[in-house]
């Protein structure tokens, strides 16, 4: 086949050797020992897996998939890669839920982060000092799990958690819990990283702490994640969840932005998770209604749409154990009382730890049986300042949006503090800053505003409209095809990001996907 021509053609085989057999003598040659048979696989399922991603908007096919079976597998791989002269690449790919091609190659080969050789293992300290080890392409639903099994739960997530561990440290991993408890990579103590050179090393903020920290947030440029140690707390038994509308858009993000200011206090006074949407159409509103019903409080919500249509939603919860049932009412209502929401427009619900955090599994599900989750997902997401996110109100979600939204649109507050600038991510230079993530899925219904071009050209209206008003954003989960937007990106921090990458991955063979660097041979 093609495939297998090229593969040969580039790792140096004969073309004669067309026979599988050949092949796998070839890569045993190449150094896979050859008892694991289908550890480095062309079997075209494996490749053509490899090759898409959740973004669903572009496919590159690598030469062969590596299912490794420890980090050596992985250090050994890159070794041979980094050794041979053949300009060739790896990508690690966790659950493949990048939007743009961030896990693939077509240059290379893909390592399948995702699949657990059974290293997971907690240990249990004082309270300040638990933590759990895992492999880095375990599932976070899997990691958690396994530390309720001990009454333990890491503390910072992200809103879904189908995502590696390994997949979303090398970018932030950001959810409701991080006003407090910064980002995931701020919660985490260890690292064990194979280079761009095959190298395995350990890595925390005292030992190789170039490394630690470039990787977290590195996009996998750096290193590829085989293990990392997470931080852990008690996990709560239970979680009272709270939405809350707004007309006024300065009223939500006054009271946003109280709410994580809170975050030094004692926990009976705030909450532990703050986030927010949008809501400009009907529909939204309708589906928004429908899954999340309060009988205490039946109000009209479309009665209150004033303003152009676009309503906010406050989202809230508080985490307690069922002995203290009783004080968790009063602590919610202490603290709704500061805020200035539409009254009767409180939405309660109250349900167990673990279903609060694997919530968009249920939509996903949802989405699944309708055929609409393996669809094309233009998404974008940005981290806008504080003192910009009004302006950015009126142009965006009061302007280009227009009233269809195909998607949720999230909007929430974090406080910078929690960010450690020594990691490789970049945010903005205020002590608050918002993350604004436009999740939007396009689909064939004849219905112009949903077209992928449509979503597509509205995201490059929104980055035109950013940069021409001056508001200053930053791209969470970035992609750009030029290296000068790169390095527009990183702004000061691009002579770091280039100097790491030059010190762990000198012949720029990981994650080429993100199309910052280009290998050399
Ligand atoms: P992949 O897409 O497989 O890989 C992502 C990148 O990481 C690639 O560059 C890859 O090479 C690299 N990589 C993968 N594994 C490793 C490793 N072990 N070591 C080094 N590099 C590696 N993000 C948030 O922060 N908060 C959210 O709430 C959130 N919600 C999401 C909900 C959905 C439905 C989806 C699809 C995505 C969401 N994301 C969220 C984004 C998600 O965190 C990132 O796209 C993440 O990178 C996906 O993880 P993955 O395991 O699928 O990684």
């Amino acid at each position: 086949s093609f495939l297998m021509y090229r593969l040969i053609s580039t790792v140096g085989l004969t073309v004669e050797m067309v026979d599988p057999h050949d092949l796998e003598l070839e890569l045993v040659r190449l150094g896979f020992e050859g008892h694991h048979k289908h550890k480095l696989s062309i079997d075209p399922t494996d490749v053509e897996a490899a090759s898409l991603d959740f973004g669903g908007m572009g496919q590159a096919w690598p030469l062969a998939v590596l299912h490794p079976t420890s980090a050596d597998d992985v250090a050994r791989l890159v070794r041979t890669i980094y050794e041979s002269t053949h300009g060739l690449t790896v990508s690690a790919r966790g659950h493949g839920h990048s939007i743009n091609g961030q896990a693939q190659t077509d240059n290379g080969v893909v390592i399948e982060m995702n699949m657990r050789p059974g290293l997971t293992s907690v240990v249990v300290g004082s309270e300040e000092n638990s933590y759990v080890d895992v492999w880095g392409g375990e599932l976070w639903i899997d990691v958690l799990k396994s530390t309720l099994e001990y009454g333990l739960s890491p503390k910072s997530w992200t809103d879904y958690l189908y995502l590696t561990v390994g997949g979303t440290l090398s970018n932030a991993g950001i959810s409701g819990q991080a006003f407090h408890h910064g980002p995931q990579i701020s919660t985490v103590y260890e690292l064990d990283v194979v280079t761009g050179k095959g190298e395995l090393l350990t890595c925390s903020e005292e030992q190789n702490s170039e490394l630690y920290h470039g990787v977290l947030g590195g996009l996998g440029q750096f290193g590829i994640i085989t293990r990392a140690r997470i931080a852990l707390e008690p996990a709560p038994q239970r979680v009272r969840w709270v939405r809350v509308l707004y007309s006024n858009f300065s009223a939500f993000t006054n009271d946003q932005e109280y709410l994580i200011s809170l975050h030094g206090r004692p926990t009976s006074d705030k909450f532990d998770y703050v986030e927010g949407f949008v809501i400009v159409d009907e529909g939204l509103i309708n589906n928004w209604r429908s899954s999340f019903f309060s009988p205490r409080n039946p109000v009209k919500i479309s009665s209150l749409s004033s303003n152009g249509g676009v309503l906010y939603c406050l989202e809230i919860t508080k985490n307690y154990d069922e002995y203290a049932a009783d004080t968790v009412d009063q602590e919610v209502e202490a603290l709704l009382k500061m805020l200035s929401f539409i009254p009767a427009s409180v939405f309660t619900t109250d349900l167990p730890y673990v279903d609060f955090l694997d919530r968009v599994h249920k939509a996903e599900l949802k989405l699944r049986s309708k055929g609409l989750w393996d669809v094309p997902h233009p998404w974008l997401n940005l981290f806008v300042p504080k003192s910009k996110i009004a302006e950015f109100d009126q142009g965006v979600f009061k302007g280009i949006l227009g009233n269809k939204t195909s998607g949720p649109i999230l909007i929430y507050p974090m406080n910078k503090n929690k960010w450690d600038d020594r990691s490789s991510v970049v945010t903005v230079d205020e002590e608050v800053f918002y993350l604004v993530a436009l999740l939007r899925s396009a689909l064939d219904s004849g219905e112009e505003t949903q077209t992928l071009e449509y979503l597509k050209d509205q995201n490059r209206r929104i980055l035109d409209f950013c940069r021409e008003a001056e508001i200053g954003v930053k791209q969470y989960l970035p992609s750009y095809s030029t290296q000068q937007e790169w390095m527009d990106h990183f702004g000061d921090k691009w002579d770091l990001f280039l100097h790491r990458k030059m010190q762990f991955d000198p012949k720029r063979i990981l994650a080429p996907g993100l199309r910052i660097f280009h290998p050399s041979v």
